[in-house]
């Protein structure tokens, strides 16, 4: 199974991607944890994209795709993938058809977690990530015991350097003003399904446990 997670930053695609996958028992493929990775190994592709990412802008799509569509071939990506923050533009959505396409394999549902915008603001302004494994905290709303520290493995939470000041906005613009495109993309695919992202992350996380396994059904 291959699902897509749709979804402006802050609305907690990462933290439901992560649950989905294991419950599932898919990998969880996030673009933007990749290109975080390439730059802390400080290769090529990661020196590229730096300037774009700390900017708040799209790494371009040349080599956003070849990035991912490399990321699919290993082989813990065979029993299906959650991609979440790929595909963010049309070519990237088009590419992944094709390079999917080309193994037999297609995009199954695409699942846009609605958040509105004020609440997204509110809450990438008070998001920290440890340092070690990516957990995710939020000062107002799931703060960690120790102040600083990450409660499951004792790492230090820092704030991404584009959770700050006007990269968010733009990032936050960015998403409304042309990811949003995928939505209808899906939509003509009939492959999209809207789930409340306002909710608590049990409630967003059951939701989606259950819509897919409601489509599956029905095929
Ligand atoms: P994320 O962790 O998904 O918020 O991604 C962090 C940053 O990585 C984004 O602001 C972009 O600069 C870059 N990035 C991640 N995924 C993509 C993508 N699919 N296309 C272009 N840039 C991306």
């Amino acid at each position: 199974m291959n699902i897509i997670l749709i979804g402006a930053q802050g609305s907690g695609k990462g933290t439901q991607a992560e649950k989905l996958s294991q419950s599932l028992d898919i990998r969880h493929v996030a673009s933007g944890d990749l290109f975080r990775s390439a730059i802390s190994q400080q290769t090529e592709l990661g020196l590229k994209a730096k300037k774009y990412m700390d900017d708040g802008h799209l790494v371009p799509d040349d080599l956003t795709i070849a990035m991912v569509l490399d990321r699919l071939q290993a082989p813990d990506c065979a029993n299906g993938v959650i991609l979440d923050g790929f595909p963010r533009t049309i070519a990237q959505s088009q590419a992944l058809d094709k390079g999917l396409a080309n193994v037999g394999k297609r995009v199954d549902y695409a699942l846009y977690l609605e958040v509105p915008r004020a609440e997204l603001l509110k809450r990438l302004s008070g998001r920290y990530i440890c340092k070690a494994h990516q957990h995710v905290y939020n000062i107002e709303t799931n703060p960690p015991q120790i102040a600083g520290i990450c409660d499951i493995d004792g790492s230090e939470l820092y704030q991404r350097s584009d959770d700050r000041g006007e990269a968010i906005q733009k990032r936050l613009d960015i998403f409304f003003n042309d990811t949003i495109h995928l939505i209808d993309y899906y939509d003509g695919q009939q492959k999209l399904i809207r789930v409340n992202g306002n909710q608590s992350i049990d409630r967003v996380q059951q939701e989606l446990v259950n819509v897919i396994s409601e489509r599956a059904g029905q095929c």
